[in-house]
């Protein structure tokens, strides 16, 4: 297990994005379109962007719920595939990952292997 105080940064830092990430959702795009088809073509291309933004954000956030629903129950830091703990110098560059190194590597392969 990763010591209450690695656990408590991480907690820390995800709540933070999950603040951050909660309060860009909530932004509206704000595009003035004038009837230029410039401005509608560039307004369009705006909307796309803020929409794929927005999913990329919520698909953010359910990481970071499950992180800290990890965290709550003890299995936070724990490769989902071969149980190991997984390296802190890991989680702090990627608090939501769920295996360690080489089973990423594995999965990767595995999903090369089935043409993803
Ligand atoms: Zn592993």
């Amino acid at each position: 297990m990763h010591t209450k105080k690695f656990l408590t940064s991480i907690k820390g830092h995800l709540l933070q994005e999950k603040q951050e990430r909660l309060r860009r959702s909530a932004q509206k795009v704000e595009i003035d379109i004038d009837g230029d088809e410039t401005d509608e073509i560039q307004g369009a291309i705006q909307i796309g962007l803020h929409q794929q933004m927005a999913s990329i954000n919520k698909a953010r956030l359910s990481m970071i719920e499950e992180a800290l629903g990890r965290i709550a129950n003890g299995t936070y830091g724990k490769c989902a595939d071969c149980e190991e703990k997984i390296p802190e110098k890991r989680l702090q560059i990627n608090p939501y990952c769920l295996t360690c190194i080489s089973c990423a590597e594995d999965r990767e392969l595995e999903s090369k292997r089935n043409g993803g």
